[in-house]
């Protein structure tokens, strides 16, 4: 199971504290994560990240390219929809492919939550 980690600025510290809650769930899996976003969860966890690219220097775009390729299986995508993004495309791109190819994305703690749960109790095994 490969799992990507993506946090917009303001969404970062809600990211951190959902994944320290949830580190021994994310503990088995292999994780990739957009640049700062998986250093802020690094530094909070002993949890080890593959680190792309920043989200606006074509992290989105990688994380993308990874689903294309098969090679991912969930995406937690902490969303702002209240600040407009220099990397929008690289977004609505990278959203289009999780539906191309259905793969499980979160883009709120509330969705985050429910995936992770459904992770605890063995129901997304890979
Ligand atoms: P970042 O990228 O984790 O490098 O900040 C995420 C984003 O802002 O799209």
């Amino acid at each position: 199971m490969k799992i990507a980690l993506v946090a917009h600025d303001k969404k970062k510290a809600e990211m951190v504290e959902f994944m320290v809650k949830y580190e021994a769930v994310f503990q088995p899996y292999s994780l990739y994560a957009t640049g700062t976003t998986g250093k802020r969860i690094m530094e909070a966890t002993n949890l080890e990240i593959h680190l792309l690219k920043s989200g606006p220097l074509g992290g989105d775009q990688q994380i993308g390219s990874l689903i294309a390729m098969g090679d991912l299986d969930l995406i937690f995508f902490f969303r702002d929809p209240l600040t407009a993004q220099p990397h929008e495309p690289d977004i609505s791109a990278l959203l289009r492919l999780c539906d191309v190819y259905g793969i499980p994305l979160a883009t709120n703690q509330s969705t985050a939550t429910l995936l992770v749960q459904a992770l605890e109790i063995g129901w997304l095994l890979k």
